[in-house]
C-alpha cells in the first residue's frame, strides 16, 4: 500500500500545501479536528503585531493596524467558505458564548411577536455537550425547554411550540452529517429558528448557509481553521435578522458607538452587535492567517481530498486485516472530514499510537477518532497508520498500564 500512497501523493493537487504548516518531524497528525496544525506563517504575522502594532505602535494601532475592525475583516473571510455574506459573519468569543448569544436571540424573537411564547429549542441526545449546556443555562433562567429528539425522528419532533433547532452540522463523535438543506426547511415550515454548530464543518467541507436558508450558525477557530489554542469562534446571522436581532450580552462593544460612552445601550447594525467587550487581537491575527491559508487551498479541493485519504485508509485497513467497527456513515457524502471507531480500550489504542508518533484522539468512553485535515496530510500517512495500528492491536501493544492512565485532557 505504501508505493500506491507515493504515487496517490504524487498526483495530489494540494501536496504543495503542507510545506505551509508546520509539523514536528516524525509525528503524523490526525488530530486536525481538535486543535489545528500551526500554519508557518503565524508566528512572523504574530511577532509583527507584538512588535511592531502593541510595542511601537501602542494605542494607535487600534486604528492604524485597523485592530479595531479586526472581528468583521476575519469574520469576512471566513464568510466564503460557509455560503455566507461577509457582513453576515463575525469573530467573537468562543463558540458557547455565541451559542448563549443566539439560542437567546432567537427566543427573543420567538417568544413575542409572531412567534407567540415558543420556548422549546429541539437538538440531537449526544449533541456536542457545549451545545446542550447553552440551552440547559437558558432553561435555569426559565427562559427555554430543551427538548431531544434522535435525529430519524427530528422532523416529528419539530412541534408548533419549537423556538429554535439547535443542531452540529458534522457529529463531533461519529462525524455523521445532516441534511441542511432540508432540516432548515423542516424547521422553517412550522415556524421555528434553525441554529447550525458549524465546528467540524468550517474549513473542512463546503456548506452553503445562505442557499439552505439558515437563520444562524456558529464555529470553531481552532479547529480546520487553524487559529491557534482558544482562537476565537465566528457566529453567522442571515441579513433578513439583522435588525431584528437582540442578544443579551450587550457589551460596549457591540454598541452602536462605543467611543461616545453614552449611558444607554443602542446596538451596532447588522451582526456587529454580536460583540461584546474587547476582542483579543493576538488570538484573532493568528487565526486570520489560518483562514486566509485554508481559503486559499479552497473548501471543494479540501473535502474531495478528505474523501479520498478517508477511503484510501479503510482499503488500507482492509489490506492490513483490521476489522475495528466504524461509527462513521459508510458513505463518504454522509460524513465530515474523520473516520471513528469502536474499540472497548480506544484510549489505550490512542496511546500507543501516540506513543508511535501517530496522533489522533479518544472520545468517550470507546471511540477512537481519526480526523483528516487534508492540507497536511499525505496518502503515505494512511499507509503507515493503518500499518502501525495493524502492528498495535495484533501483539496488543495498548496493553499496558501506561497506555490506560487517563490525563486531564483527553
Ligand atoms: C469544538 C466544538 C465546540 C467548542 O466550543 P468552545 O466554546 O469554542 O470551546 C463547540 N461545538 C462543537 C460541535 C465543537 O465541536
Amino acid at each position: 500500500m505504501l508505493s500506491k500512497a507515493r504515487e496517490l501523493d504524487a498526483a495530489d493537487p494540494l501536496a504543495e500545501y503542507r510545506e505551509r504548516f508546520d509539523l514536528p518531524e516524525g509525528v503524523i497528525y490526525l488530530d486536525g479536528n481538535s486543535l489545528g496544525a500551526l500554519p508557518k506563517a503565524t508566528p512572523a504575522r504574530l511577532e509583527q503585531v507584538m512588535r511592531g502594532e502593541w510595542g511601537d505602535g501602542l494605542i494607535r494601532s487600534w486604528n492604524d493596524a485597523d485592530w479595531i475592525t479586526l472581528p468583521q475583516r476575519v469574520g469576512g473571510k471566513i464568510a466564503p467558505l460557509i455560503g455566507a455574506q461577509p457582513h453576515e459573519v463575525i469573530v467573537a468569543d468562543s463558540v458557547s458564548v455565541n451559542l448563549f448569544k443566539l439560542i437567546s436571540a432567537a427566543l427573543k424573537m420567538r417568544s413575542d411577536g409572531s412567534g407567540g411564547g415558543r420556548k422549546v429549542i429541539l437538538s440531537e441526545p449526544g449533541n456536542f455537550p457545549t451545545d446542550l449546556y447553552m440551552i440547559q443555562g437558558l432553561e435555569g433562567q426559565g427562559l427555554a425547554t430543551q427538548r431531544l429528539a434522535e435525529r430519524d425522528v427530528m422532523t416529528d419532533a419539530l412541534g408548533e411550540d419549537v423556538a429554535l433547532l439547535l443542531l452540529t452540522h458534522v457529529h463531533y463523535k461519529s462525524g455523521a452529517m445532516f441534511d441542511m438543506a432540508a432540516l432548515t426547511k423542516a424547521a422553517h415550515d412550522v415556524g421555528a429558528l434553525v441554529l447550525w454548530d458549524l465546528s467540524h464543518t468550517g474549513g473542512a467541507l463546503p456548506v452553503d448557509l445562505n442557499a439552505c436558508g439558515a437563520d444562524f450558525a456558529v464555529g470553531c477557530g481552532y479547529k480546520y481553521l487553524n487559529g491557534g489554542p482558544g482562537a476565537p469562534a465566528y457566529a453567522f446571522v442571515a441579513e433578513r435578522h439583522h435588525d431584528a436581532l437582540e442578544q443579551p450580552l450587550s457589551g460596549w462593544m457591540g454598541h452602536a458607538a462605543p467611543f461616545d460612552f453614552s449611558d444607554d445601550y443602542a446596538p451596532a447594525p447588522g451582526v456587529d452587535r454580536l460583540l461584546c467587550g474587547t476582542p483579543s487581537i493576538l488570538a484573532m491575527s493568528a487565526l486570520e492567517v489560518g483562514v486566509e491559508l485554508i481559503a486559499k487551498v479552497g473548501v471543494s479541493r479540501l473535502w474531495a481530498k478528505s474523501r479520498a485519504l478517508s477511503e484510501f485508509f479503510r482499503e488500507c485497513l482492509a489490506d492490513a486485516g483490521v476489522d475495528l467497527p466504524l461509527v462513521s456513515p459508510d458513505d463518504p457524502m454522509q460524513r465530515g472530514s474523520q473516520l471513528s471507531f469502536r474499540h472497548p480500550e480506544a484510549y489505550a489504542l490512542c496511546q500507543a499510537l501516540i506513543a508511535r508518533g501517530i496522533i489522533g484522539d479518544f472520545r468517550a468512553p470507546d471511540i477512537l477518532r481519526l480526523g483528516f485535515a487534508p492540507a497536511y496530510l499525505r496518502f503515505e500517512d494512511m499507509a503507515r497508520t493503518a500499518e502501525e495500528l495493524a502492528d498495535i492491536l495484533a501483539t496488543e501493544a495498548w496493553d499496558t498500564p501506561e497506555f490506560k492512565q487517563r490525563a486531564a485532557v483527553t
